[in-house]
């Protein structure tokens, strides 16, 4: 699998780190409850098709992207930096 870095250009998976699916918010560290940094922490759904997710280019710009992939055939269909993503692309 190759990822478009809008920095890098067309760059192979290897060079990045996976984070997950974008869309879970972080509690409010101080007054979350232990369950929901629980759930945020470690509960993740696994849903087959598009799912918006974080990676980081650590063997390039160093740059945190927001892909949009299908999980199913691995099609990227967009990526761009996580700080200028919409929340729900993939929906
Ligand atoms: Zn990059």
């Amino acid at each position: 699998m190759r990822i478009a870095c809008p920095h890098c250009g067309l760059r192979d998976l290897q060079e990045f780190t996976y984070l997950g699916d974008a869309s879970p918010s972080r509690p409010d560290g101080l007054a979350a409850t232990e369950s929901a940094m629980f759930d945020y922490v470690y509960l993740r759904e696994n849903p087959r098709g598009l799912l918006e997710e974080l990676w980081f280019h650590n063997a390039g710009c160093r740059a945190w992207l927001a892909v949009c992939r299908d999980t199913l055939t691995h099609t990227i269909q967009s990526v761009v930096p996580a700080n200028k993503r919409k929340k729900g692309a993939a929906a």
